[in-house]
């Protein structure tokens, strides 16, 4: 393989890069900021910008914040694309923004291969993350032995675009379990049940989630709040998510529900508060703190 390149070097961009680094590949990155790239000085070529990158690789991954700047770079892609011939999306984008994508650069015969990643930062850095990947099955053998490197890779569409679609499906789940796990634990905490033994109940029964079997024991009850996916993220997911049930025309009562108390939790605790927040906004309405201590913190026996 040729050189690959590799935009936005953040908190998911730079344990990826260098996973692929670490494999042996030669690497030219470009990140706006000074300092993320700084990061790869002596193990990758670090671009001045966007075309410096698109006038060496042939493929190019991006890690990338937001719809707006993935399809901002993918233009910038499209009008210096010396060698390109194919983009890697790890960014949550949405589906409407990667179609988009898709077509700018099939302008310039620039295939994309539709990766969205789940996992976090941890995921990111243990080469741990579960990769939803869309594309035809060509670029996906092609980009197969890379994406490898980063963790769990499952095939789930021949379109991009529908790749971005499961993402939102997983992070929609992940949101609204943690929401309603909160509010529940907090109304059994009320009544005077100890938050470790609705976790063990729940993770025995049918309530189970990935809040109950790793966000509340982890991060909750020991007080951290710091399982590392900040609240604005989680909106943007979750906005992303209505926006593509608007667009498929499907209902989503649910998620409109999750999106407010997300809302309200971010403007009482701010952009960079960590998403296990939600479970603190749930316990100042109800009164209580879901903790590890085994007498109930609402005094209720
Ligand atoms: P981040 O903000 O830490 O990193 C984004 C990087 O992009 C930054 O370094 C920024 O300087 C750079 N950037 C912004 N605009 C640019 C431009 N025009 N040109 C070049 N570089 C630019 O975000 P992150 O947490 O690494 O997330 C990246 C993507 O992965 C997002 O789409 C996010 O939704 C998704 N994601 C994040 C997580 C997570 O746990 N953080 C998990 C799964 C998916």
């Amino acid at each position: 393989l040729s050189k690959i390149g590799f935009i936005g070097l953040g908190a998911m961009g730079q344990p990826m890069a260098r996973h692929l680094v670490e494999a042996g590949h030669e690497l030219v990155v470009y990140d706006r900021s000074s300092d993320a790239c700084a990061a790869f000085s002596g193990d990758a070529h670090i671009a001045e910008d966007v075309a410096g990158v698109a006038q060496e690789a042939q493929i190019v991954f991006l890690s990338l914040p937001e719809p707006t700047v993935v399809l901002a770079v993918g233009r910038d892609i499209a009008a210096n694309s010396g060698q390109v011939k194919h983009v890697v999306d790890l960014s949550t984008t949405g589906s409407n923004a990667e179609r988009a994508l898709a077509q700018i650069l099939a302008s310039k015969r620039i295939t994309l291969i539709d990766s969205p990643v789940s996992g976090g930062v941890a995921g990111a850095k243990a080469a741990t993350l579960a990769i939803m990947v869309a594309g035809s099955e060509a670029d996906l053998t092609l980009v197969n032995p890379l994406l490898a490197r980063l963790g769990k890779v499952i095939p789930v569409a021949a379109e991009p675009g529908q790749a971005q679609t499961m993402k939102l499906v997983n992070n929609i789940c992940s949101a609204a379990a943690l929401a309603i796990t909160s509010e529940a634990m907090a109304m059994g905490a009320k009544g005077g049940l100890d938050p470790q033994v609705m976790v063990e109940v729940l993770n025995a029964g049918s309530g189970r989630s990935s809040a109950s079997a790793d966000k509340i024991p982890r991060f909750v009850l020991p007080r951290g709040f710091d399982f590392g996916f900040p609240l604005a993220l989680s909106l943007k997911d979750i906005r992303l998510c209505l926006e593509e049930a608007e667009h498929f025309g499907t209902p989503m009562l649910v998620g409109q529900a999750v999106r407010m108390l997300y809302s309200i939790a971010r403007t009482e605790f701010g952009d960079s508060a960590d998403m296990t927040e939600i479970a603190r906004l749930c316990e100042r309405w109800a009164g209580v703190e879901l903790n590890n201590s085994s007498t109930p913190a609402n005094g209720a026996s």
